[in-house]
């Protein structure tokens, strides 16, 4: 079931990816933004883990409203209250402990980083990747899959929206100041996110 504990394991092994891939997160951001992206939210995800230690609950909203609460007190870049969103936004609407909840449950975290940040996709963010995810989630829970198999299918629309991301020219946030020359490279947040939905695939399956 995806219950509190199931989430934690979904937040540690995102976490766990992160620090993994933080100086390639890094390097991205280092060519089309301040290079700060892999640094910010491997600060951010240690501290998540930190807190879900300090204050274990069995609530599985609690658990994804910590990790809100701490990405954005500890993430400086736009990346914090946009994750800090996705996760509160989540945590609001998660209403249940199957398939379905949890794909309602991203939606709606998709949907708050659409409001807050006020881009779509094409954009070049990490909307890229977990716009794809949501969909794919949802298709595949929909035909029936089991929800492993859904969020495997998720993790790749995440991947090639991701990867899709490389030739676009950029919209919104930092990179945006490049115009034109942000083309070329692939966006960090779409590759951290990328990072939370196979987390997902790894640890919710
Ligand atoms: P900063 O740009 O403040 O240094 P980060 O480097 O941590 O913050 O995060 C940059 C990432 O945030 C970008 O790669 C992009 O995916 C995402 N991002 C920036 N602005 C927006 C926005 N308005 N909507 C969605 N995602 C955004
Ligand atoms: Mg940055
Ligand atoms: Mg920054």
């Amino acid at each position: 079931a995806v219950d509190a504990a199931a989430l934690t394991a979904w937040v540690r092994e995102f976490a766990r990816l992160v620090h993994e891939q933080r100086d390639a997160l890094t390097q991205l951001d280092a060519a089309i933004g301040d290079a700060d992206h892999g640094a910010n939210l491997d600060r951010g995800m240690t501290a998540a883990v930190a807190a879900l230690e300090a204050t274990p609950s069995d609530d599985p909203a609690a658990v994804l409203k910590t990790v809100a609460t701490t990405l954005i007190k500890t993430v400086g870049g736009a990346s914090g209250p946009l994750y800090g969103t996705f996760f509160l936004r989540a945590a609001g609407a998660l209403d249940g402990d199957d398939g379905r909840a949890l794909a309602t449950a991203v939606r709606a975290g998709y949907d708050g980083v659409v409001a807050r940040g006020k881009a779509e996709r094409g954009d070049k963010t990490m909307l890229d990747a977990l716009g794809p995810a949501c969909d794919a989630l949802d298709e595949a829970l929909g035909s029936g899959k089991p929800l492993g198999e859904a969020l495997g299918a998720a993790a790749e629309a995440a991947a090639a929206g991701r990867d899709a991301t490389e030739p676009l020219v950029a919209r919104k946030g930092r990179a945006s100041y490049l115009g034109e020359r942000s083309a070329g490279h692939v966006d960090p947040g779409a590759a951290s996110s990328t990072l939370l939905v196979q987390a997902a695939a790894t640890a919710l399956a």
